[in-house]
């Protein structure tokens, strides 16, 4: 069987991991200090604070904002239900829009509609790893009559005077935009570490700042270190000085540090990714020309003059096919010993959210690409042969399935 998202452990990450363990420290400590500075280095963002996965880092992310009951945060309807999730629990409404439909981003003339004078935030999900149009989201939320309906609820917010733009990079680490790393597109990007990610830490998560000058990012990092850490004001390495033992809790905080035996996976993967990303790009390559004659394929797009994807994920879509023979067409796929997935189902698609009021029918665009989307393996370890097999299969249960 081939898998779909295998990690890429090898005896360089076993290495690493082993001598953190042997090092005899194993929370957050110097590989953590470490893999964050070569973040920031990496990205070119103004500071970065690991935490042990995306989703928490963006919970604290929406409390330090003073995001809840009365605010509204805007989404795509086409993400991984950690985007919404985070919002229903800050107390905030999940206020979600449809995509464009040529990549499966967040169409910004709907973010336009959905405006009022509670937005606090807006979160972009650069899916499969392309970026979002950026340069329009910024402009948009620094027009003056979208800056005029903005109610700034905190001095936090006051110095920004405008909506927040985050980005749900979780796919996009290492993508490029306007010739920079995606990072620095929005005013905050929150990564995740999670297994099945280009760039893994078994689970963990990063947030990158680049809010404006006036912000003090060297303030920022510690006061969320201790926000991450039950708001203590001295992490252990620092109660490890001698005499050092006394700390005080201003605010009660959360608790997802990142440790170093995640960090020691980081730093390794993080050393090599460009080799991850070119191998993934040639694994896209092959691809689109696996599919290149095939009328019932829409190939994803993945690069154009200004944005580059970090290739996480090949989201091939069936021209044609309905919801159901797209299922059938992954059953027939998995008989021939291949794994595939679906990225994502709607968020109004799942109960939580059908629940809380959201209708698919009122996002159109978000149910067209997802019904007939498969998604195939990418990953550093997948062979060129495997790519063919992967090709093979596809076509075959396509024209089992529709006859083409
Ligand atoms: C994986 C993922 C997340 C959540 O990341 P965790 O590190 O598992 O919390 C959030 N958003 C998107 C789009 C994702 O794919």
């Amino acid at each position: 069987m081939i898998p779909f998202s295998p990690p890429r452990i090898d005896q360089q990450i076993i290495d690493e991991v082993t001598a953190a363990l042997k090092s005899g420290w194993i929370t957050t400590g110097p590989r953590t200090k470490q893999f964050e500075k070569e973040i920031t280095k990496y990205c070119g963002c103004k500071t970065t604070v690991a935490v042990n996965s995306w989703t928490m880092g963006m919970q604290v992310l929406l409390d330090w904002w003073g995001i809840g009951e009365g605010d509204e945060v805007i989404l795509p309807a086409y993400t991984y239900c950690a985007s919404a999730n985070v919002i229903v629990h800050s107390g905030a409404k999940p206020v979600m829009v449809d995509i464009n439909g040529e990549d499966f981003n967040i169409d910004v003339a709907q973010v336009r509609e959905a405006i009022t004078e509670r937005t606090k935030a807006i979160i972009a999900v650069d899916i499969a790893g392309f970026p979002c149009d950026y340069t329009e989201l910024n402009t948009l939320i620094r027009e003056p009559e979208i800056v005029a309906l903005f109610k700034s609820d905190n001095k936090l917010q006051d110095k920004l005077g405008r909506i927040l733009l985050i980005s749900d990079a979780a796919h996009s680490f290492g993508a490029i935009y306007n010739g920079k790393n995606a990072a620095i597109a929005a005013d905050i990007s929150s990564y995740s570490f999670h297994a099945v990610k280009n760039l893994t830490t078994a689970e963990g998560g990063a947030l990158c700042f680049n809010l404006p000058d006036n912000y003090d990012h060297d303030h920022i990092y510690k006061d969320f270190c201790t926000r991450i850490l039950h708001g203590q004001n001295k992490d252990a390495l620092a109660k490890t000085q001698k005499g050092n033992w006394r700390y005080d809790v201003e605010e009660p905080g959360f608790k997802c540090n990142m440790t170093d035996l995640q960090a020691a996976i980081g730093l390794v993967e993080l050393s090599r990714y460009q080799e991850n990303l070119d191998r993934r790009r040639a694994i896209f390559e092959q691809y689109d020309q696996a599919f290149a004659n095939e009328g019932w394929a829409i190939t994803p797009l993945y690069a154009n003059d200004q944005k580059k994807t970090s290739y996480h994920l090949y989201l091939l879509r069936v021209q044609g096919a309905t919801e159901d023979q797209r299922d059938e067409i992954i059953q027939e796929i998995f008989e021939q010993d291949v794994s595939v997935n679906v990225h994502f189902q709607p968020l109004p698609i799942l109960t939580a959210y059908k629940k809380r009021g959201y209708r698919m029918d009122a996002y159109p665009q978000a149910y067209e690409n997802y019904a007939n989307e498969i998604s195939l393996p990418v990953y550093f370890d997948l062979t060129d042969e495997q790519v063919m097999r992967v090709s093979e299969a596809v076509k075959n249960a396509v024209s089992k399935v529709l006859e083409v």
